[in-house]
């Protein structure tokens, strides 16, 4: 054995630099089961207290990316573009930008997660349209993304299985907030998926992982450094968490919203993301030269109903009931609900996202630890944002529950969560930074 855990961990905790060789023994070791997660979680907190450098964070990422298989698309022709969002609320994106960047010719291999705590998951709002399987074996993925334009899957078992395993223990060790160890995450798997290129949706606010605009950067930076040193092109555009995007928290309301987008219409802060986002997907895969002629694209996909068209195709072909998305009131459904009004005057000015992904959990819809199940049919319906006019007794929320259990706790975390002022708050800029 070339070196001993001890000694990889105490290089951290005194502050070395790795070498190439240390992290890819590191990694690989872990990953079979050779080093125990103590040690690992020992190094973890090293990592995190010390920070990785560039070059350190570029050899995890290769280590980890490499620690299982890359998904081979070399018999799909058309550009493989994908999009990441680094996690929020209300973050919908993906069900609607995956069907109209795939309407416009470009394959997009999408691989997502669950929700866990504050933040939703693809996943977990996919499974709420009846009988949906995320869990296509690769070479399903591979067929159904040649045959739709896209497919939409779990981390399997062989693409990057260090990160699952180092994703799991960083969660409990609370070592997940570190910018290399976010980026050696984030990208071994969206490289191991195939994708050529991949346009990262970098959240920033009180609803994201990175709560300053200068933490949101500098992962963004880290990611696009990164991928460069991996001969792969990442844009990033760092768009804003200081409230939930478009209307709903929860998932087959999200799903509901999604499907209004589908047929032309939906909030406007969720079409212009998906615009935004699918140009610039639009530009990897040189479709277009510039990002307004993409957006035009996708926006006319959605009013022309080819990306529903798509969406459907998807939800057929990876076994969900189309009559659900065809009729979206055969979709799950809350039984009770219940407003939270405002208890004062005033215009909304801030909007703790967090604690509406919170509350949103406490009735069902997210989940506290990974164990726990969720219930799709509940969520939150947000009827006030920022900038809008409130006056006392009018509703800033409908929250959607099946069991009274967590409603109250909720309704507190709404109240604390709106924040409202005499003066009307600047315009809201829902995409603060492009970085490409
Ligand atoms: N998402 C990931 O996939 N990994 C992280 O470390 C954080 C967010």
């Amino acid at each position: 054995m070339p070196y001993r855990p001890y000694d990889i961990i105490t290089a951290k905790r005194d502050g070395r630099a790795h070498s190439r060789d240390e992290i890819a023994y590191f990694i690989t070791e872990y990953t079979k089961g050779g080093i125990p997660d103590y040690q690992v979680s020992a190094w973890l907190m090293a990592c995190f207290l010390n920070g990785l450098n560039e070059e350190e964070t570029y050899y995890l990422t290769d280590a980890m990316l490499h620690s299982g298989s890359i998904i081979d698309l070399s018999s799909i022709e058309k550009p493989k573009v994908d999009k990441h969002s680094t996690g929020g609320v209300g973050d919908k994106v993906s069900l609607i930008l995956a069907p109209a960047v795939a309407a416009n010719g470009v394959a997009v291999p999408m691989t997502s997660g669950r929700g866990l705590g504050f933040s939703g998951g693809t996943l977990d709002k996919l499974e709420s349209i009846p009988g949906f399987n995320v869990n296509l074996s690769e070479d399903e993925f591979v067929r159904v993304l040649d045959e739709v334009g896209y497919a939409m899957i779990g981390q399997t078992e062989t693409l990057a299985p260090a990160d699952k395993k180092l994703y799991a223990l960083r969660d409990v060790t609370g070592t997940v907030e570190n910018t290399a160890l976010i980026t050696a995450s984030i990208l071994s798997k969206k490289i191991a998926e195939g994708a050529d290129s991949v346009v990262m949706d970098v959240k920033s606010g009180s609803g994201a992982f990175m709560k300053s605009l200068e933490q949101s950067r500098k992962l963004a930076r880290s990611l696009m450094k990164t991928a460069d040193l991996l001969g792969k092109r990442v844009s990033c555009i760092i768009s804003s968490m200081d409230q939930p995007l478009g209307r709903t928290v929860g998932h087959s309301l999200e799903v509901i919203e999604s499907v209004e987008c589908l047929r032309g219409g939906g909030p406007e802060d969720l079409v212009d993301l998906v615009t935004l986002l699918g140009g610039h997907m639009l530009m990897h895969a040189r479709l277009v030269d510039d990002v307004e002629t993409g957006r035009e694209k996708i926006r006319n996909k959605l009013n022309s109903g080819e990306a529903l068209e798509r969406f459907l195709h998807s939800v057929r072909r990876q076994a969900g009931d189309v009559r659900a998305i065809e009729d979206t009131r055969k979709l799950p459904h809350a039984r009770f609900s219940e407003e939270v009004s405002a208890d004062r005057d005033g215009y909304v000015c801030a909007i703790n996202t967090e604690l509406i992904g919170t509350a949103a959990t406490f009735i069902g819809a997210g989940r506290f630890k990974k164990e726990d199940s969720i219930d799709p049919a509940t969520g939150i319906t947000v009827l006030r944002k920022i900038g809008d006019r409130v006056e006392t007794g009018d509703s800033l929320v409908t929250l959607h529950y099946n069991n009274a259990d967590g409603v109250e706790k909720a309704a507190a975390l709404i109240h604390e969560a709106y924040e409202t002022g005499e003066k009307k708050p600047v315009q809201f800029q829902l995409v603060h930074e492009v970085l490409d």
